[in-house]
């Protein structure tokens, strides 16, 4: 793999539907630039949890935009181990748990929160040297300016295979929640997942980890001036 270059600041977007790999490859490529990592989806799936936690309803929007303000979110950007709070509680098991994965898109088509969260995520990539940030939007609407943006693809089939094998859920029913999510984060009207017109498209499907990120790194360096 080339040595990576690590300019005085330097910020990467991954984006991609869920299963990509982006989470793998970001906090790897975070690591080799000694750069830290922003998982945009845990934040997303903290406020979800807050709301789960509150009991309101889900289809209740104006409840939702209330939870989402009152909820004192602590993010970690350590890529070794990112470790997330939501008011004070360790939330790292639950918000990778199946009720705030099938409750997670409604609550982030919400334009209110996305407004808050892309605010927060803004600030924390203006006081980071160097930074991946992984998600949906983030090359078309949290960091338009970022250096490299690059958007992770791969066949349905693969994408399931890698989250069944993560969290040892069954492969189809996997395929399945996958689809679920991808047709409501690329069909809703604010900040759909869809890729920037400047971001790299890349397809892992048989491509290994390192592989990923050799290409990142060599396509970062061609990007950034050593
Ligand atoms: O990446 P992850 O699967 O953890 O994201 C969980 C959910 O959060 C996505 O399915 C999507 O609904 C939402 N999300 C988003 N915008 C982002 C990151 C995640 O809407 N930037």
């Amino acid at each position: 793999m080339e040595e990576v270059s690590r300019p005085e600041r330097c910020v990467v977007a991954v984006d991609g539907p869920s299963g990509s790999g982006k989470s793998t490859v970001s906090r790897r490529l975070a690591t080799l630039l000694d750069g830290i990592y922003l998982d945009t989806g845990a934040m997303y799936r903290a406020i979800t949890w807050a709301v789960l936690e509150s009991g309101v309803d889900l289809s209740d929007p104006d409840a939702i935009i209330k939870i989402a303000q009152e909820t004192d979110l602590s993010i970690g950007t350590n890529p070794a181990a990112p470790h997330f709070e939501a008011n004070g509680v360790d939330i790292d098991a639950a918000i990778r748990g199946p009720e705030v994965t099938a409750a997670v898109s409604a609550v982030a088509a919400v334009p209110q929160v996305r407004a808050q969260l892309v605010q927060f995520q803004q600030d924390i990539i203006a006081g980071a040297p160097r930074i991946v940030v992984e998600g949906r939007d983030i090359a078309s609407v949290v960091a338009p300016d970022a250096d490299l943006k690059v958007y992770l693809t791969a066949s349905a089939a693969a994408r399931a295979q890698r989250r069944s094998a993560e969290d040892a859920t069954e492969v189809q029913a996997t395929e399945a929640d996958l689809a679920r999510r991808d047709k409501l984060d690329s069909s809703r009207a604010a900040d759909p997942l869809r890729q920037a017109s400047d971001a790299v498209e890349l397809d892992t499907t048989g491509m290994g980890i390192d592989e990923v990120v050799a290409e990142l790194v060599k396509l970062l360096n061609s990007k950034v001036s050593k």
